[in-house]
């Protein structure tokens, strides 16, 4: 056991948590996940690289697994291509505005656009048309972006001017906090985050009256109010000034009951409230409510479609048949397993799922007819 001394110089977010609770009571799901995540001075994002080292692509070895996950633009080129061929296509369709805003939420270590720009290059005019915009809220992985683009930097979408937009999100959703609800005897509370023995607890809240969810108790419903503002933010936009947006991340496609929040790190799962700022959180993608909201806001929506299907129907077995090409046994063996694990259903082919937003004018963009 650690002695409160050393917990001091280990774990100072989760001290600071645990005397903030004892003062002031327990705090929300959500508040917590803000904290873990974002926390300036020590959010698990503001403080690493999460992806690290996290395969062939960023530096890693061969068999080596750095960092805490690896997401689809780090496991192969050929998903940030294939994206740079949709938002062309898509440009295209809107009448070639220009200049056209193309924002990425949460653009991680800058690799999906540096790939999209890439293969975007063989359509000079929506180059030149673009001006890029990239939301990113830390530091460390900003500078990770800097390295690989240029680009326009800012830590909230309503800072992104107004116009023609084209908007890319892979694995930034999930990182959005959840709100919890619980079915306990007297019906809903709201979950929290309380202290118990000096440890961090779930334990319930405040009733909430206006959830008319019908559960067994002990069931848990989630809600993610940050996810669901920013959805309405963009399907806004589309609405007034056309475009697309695309939206690629694990999650559900049916509203359903369920606790999804988790905690990795190292590659593994660990304890939600073992280590805030030290593990990364997220929680599944509920697309119905994504669905609801960005309709609600004067968007059409397309999807979801499993990130499989999707890239099958942009043609990824093509992709890799003419990166195989021109490559060696060893390259095209990774290109294989990439393609494998971007498409399998065991892989990232079916929890994955991907939505399109477009204005209500736009007919079923590439990948959803
Ligand atoms: N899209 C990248 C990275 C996914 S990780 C990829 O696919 O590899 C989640 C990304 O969202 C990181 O860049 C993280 O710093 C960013 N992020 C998380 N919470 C955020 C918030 N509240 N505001 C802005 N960016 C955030």
């Amino acid at each position: 056991m650690a002695s409160p001394r050393q917990r001091e110089k280990t774990a100072p977010l989760k001290d600071r948590l645990i005397r903030l609770i004892a003062a002031e009571g327990p705090i929300g799901v959500d508040e917590y996940m803000r904290a873990a995540l974002t926390d300036p001075e020590f959010g698990y994002y503001m403080t690493r690289d999460p992806l690290g080292l996290g395969g062939k692509r960023s530096g890693g070895r061969d068999g080596e697994r750095g960092g805490d996950f690896i997401t689809a633009p780090e496991v192969s080129q050929m998903f940030g291509e294939l994206i740079g061929l949709w938002l062309a296509n898509e440009w295209r369709r809107m009448g070639k505005p220009d200049p056209v805003r193309l924002v990425e939420l949460g653009p991680g270590r800058g690799t999906l656009m540096a790939d999209a720009l890439r293969a975007m290059a063989v359509v000079p005019e929506f180059l030149s048309a673009i001006d890029l915009h990239l939301v990113e809220a830390s530091p460390i992985l900003m500078a990770e972006q800097r390295k690989r683009l240029s680009a326009s930097w800012c830590e909230t979408l309503d800072q992104v001017p107004e116009g023609p937009l084209l908007l890319v999100a892979n694995e930034f959703f999930d990182a959005m906090p959840v709100k919890q609800f619980v079915m306990t005897g007297e019906g809903w509370r709201q979950r929290m985050v309380g202290v118990e023995d000096g440890e961090l607890r779930f334990t319930s809240g405040e009733k909430a009256a206006d959830l008319n969810i019908t559960a067994r108790p002990g069931e848990i419903f989630e809600t993610s109010p940050t996810g669901t503002a920013i959805i309405r933010e963009i399907a806004g936009r589309l609405a007034k000034s056309g475009g697309a947006a695309l939206i690629i991340d694990y999650g559900h496609s049916a509203p359903g009951l369920g606790d999804t929040l988790q905690a990795v790190r190292g590659h593994q799962y660990a304890e939600v409230l073992e280590q805030p700022g030290e593990a990364d959180l997220s929680a599944h993608v509920d697309f119905a409510a994504l669905a609801q909201a960005a309709s609600g806001a004067g968007a059409a929506v397309h999807g979801p479609e499993t990130q499989g299907a999707f890239l099958a129907s942009l043609g990824i077995e093509e992709r890799a048949r003419k990166l195989s090409k021109n490559a060696d046994p060893d390259q095209r063996r990774d290109i294989e397993t990439a393609l494998e694990r971007l498409t399998s259903a065991d892989a990232m082919g079916a929890l994955f799922k991907v939505t399109a937003l477009t204005d209500r004018a736009a007919p079923a963009p590439a990948g959803f007819e």
